[in-house]
């Protein structure tokens, strides 16, 4: 029965990012049993409207057969076989030529595969040691990321994220890692500063950072093209090659993390293509297989590759479940819906629908700093005080998180950026107009809720 899954859920399982106790205070957490398209359904009847696909992820939406046959079809056939020195399976194979393909021009020639996003980043640490080692830098060390930037949780990559909440319990970052200021206009631009001025003050930054750390020990920059769990923030024009042209001054490597807005979530295939960003090394999961099962990969430029092959000798690294067949195979039928189903076209057109209903619902509202948002990912910031210099909320009202609870009790799934009164939309591509429109409504209810209960 529903009582008793959430009796074990409270008393077995150890949730991520979950207050101690929270469950036993709050009666616990919806149980999800079944989903389709953009909608799931609890254990208890209850349907919700998923603006998220998860964690940024479900892209061809819930419940596609496709996925689920090619799933069982590989798991008779042949369910695992790693590829480590003499041994291979095919799925992988076809699998990392689509990738190549689906890249284009950035210029990429291998790909090694992982489980997450957060073990993919940490593999590409490793690669970048591993290639300045063979360039004969072993001072060459360091990686800089950008605060507010989400690359995941491992010892490594949880030092590349730029969350202080990330870092706290852990005595993280590691030494080796440093942050420089971040896009995010509504509180890093100054006064009358346009975008062209912003920009070169960011690459200004950066510049400084690499020349006060010494260009000889800085190895890497990780960027998402887009930050996404930090607050959801396109850059401004201009941006990455602003960038990138401080970077190939230091013979400093960049890495896009692809892992949100690769496979079409900003309407084009990868990031890099969309905002000019010509990357070493790319890192993808989510998208690559919408989450129907674990899969990310580290795609190698050939440029970096030509180094690694250089001495003939092994990468010495490799998960068990490196190119697991059936994550493949679940890659490969869903790569099918994306690129057949003209779905990266149906998400930069629904992602213009969900900008245009969030101006005309939430311009000009009280609580509303900004609306940001490119292909299909959008996100509300609320403020204190709107204007040239807004001021933040108190974090203790938790303004984001009240809003996002307030959609959750009117069916609606957004959620509340770490850090910032935020709340995002990342709907799987196969969203419809009509649910556009509900979530923009029950946004727009749950907003106008907080709203009054703050006046109160
Ligand atoms: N990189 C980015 C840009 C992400 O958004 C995430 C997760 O949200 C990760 C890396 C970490 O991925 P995972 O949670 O699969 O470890």
């Amino acid at each position: 029965t529903t009582s008793t899954l959430g009796e074990l859920d409270r008393r077995y399982v150890f949730h991520p990012f979950t207050a101690a106790g929270a469950h036993e205070r709050d009666g616990g957490p919806a149980m999800i049993v079944s989903g389709s398209g953009s909608t799931l359904t609890a254990a208890d009847g209850t349907t919700y409207l998923d603006a998220m696909a998860g964690l940024w992820c479900v892209n061809v939406g819930y419940g596609r057969r496709e996925i689920a046959d090619a799933l069982q079809s590989q798991a008779l056939r042949l369910p695992y076989y790693h590829g480590f020195s003499s041994m291979a399976t095919d799925q992988p194979a076809l699998l990392a030529e689509r990738i190549i393909r689906l890249t284009g021009d950035l210029g990429m020639s291998k790909v090694f595969f992982g489980s997450s996003g957060s073990d993919a980043n940490d593999t590409q640490l490793k690669l970048v040691w591993h290639y300045n080692n063979l360039l004969g830098r072993r001072e060459k060390k360091k990686v800089i990321a950008r605060s507010r930037g989400y690359h995941g949780v491992t010892i490594a990559s949880a030092s590349l994220t730029g969350l202080p909440a990330m870092h706290a319990q852990f005595d993280l970052p590691l030494p080796m890692i440093r942050h420089v200021s971040p896009p995010y206009a509504l509180w890093e631009k100054q006064p009358g500063e346009d975008d062209a001025a912003f920009v070169a003050r960011l690459a200004d930054e950066l510049e400084q950072r690499i020349l006060a750390e010494g260009p000889e020990t800085v190895a890497a920059f990780i960027a998402e093209p887009v930050q996404a769990a930090g607050g959801v923030i396109p850059p401004p024009d201009g941006y990455f090659p602003a960038i990138q042209a401080v970077l190939r001054k230091y013979d400093v490597l960049l890495i896009a993390d692809e892992v949100v807005s690769g496979f079409g979530r900003l309407g084009a295939w990868f990031g890099s293509h969309l905002l000019g960003i010509e990357p070493d090394l790319m890192t993808i999961a989510k998208g690559v297989t919408s989450a129907y099962v674990p899969l990310s990969g580290c795609v190698v430029s050939d440029r970096v590759w030509e180094v690694l092959a250089r001495d003939g000798g092994a990468f010495q690294h490799g998960y068990t479940y490196s190119a697991h067949p059936l994550a493949a195979a679940a890659a490969l039928a869903n790569l099918d819906l994306v690129e057949h189903g003209g779905l990266i076209e149906q998400a930069a057109r629904r992602g213009e629908r969900l900008r245009a209903e969030l101006h005309a619902a939430f311009d000009g509202h009280e609580l509303v700093g900004e609306i940001r948002g490119i292909g299909l990912v959008a996100a509300l910031e609320f403020v204190a005080e709107r204007g040239e210099r807004p001021v933040r909320f108190d974090p203790a009202l938790a303004v984001g998180a009240r809003i996002t609870r307030a959609c959750l009790e009117h069916g609606l799934i957004t959620r509340a950026l770490p850090a910032a009164d935020t709340i995002s939309f990342s709907p799987p591509f196969t969203i419809t107009e009509a649910e556009i429109d509900t979530i923009v409504t029950v946004a727009r209810e749950a907003v106008d809720q907080v709203a009054d209960e703050l006046a109160r």
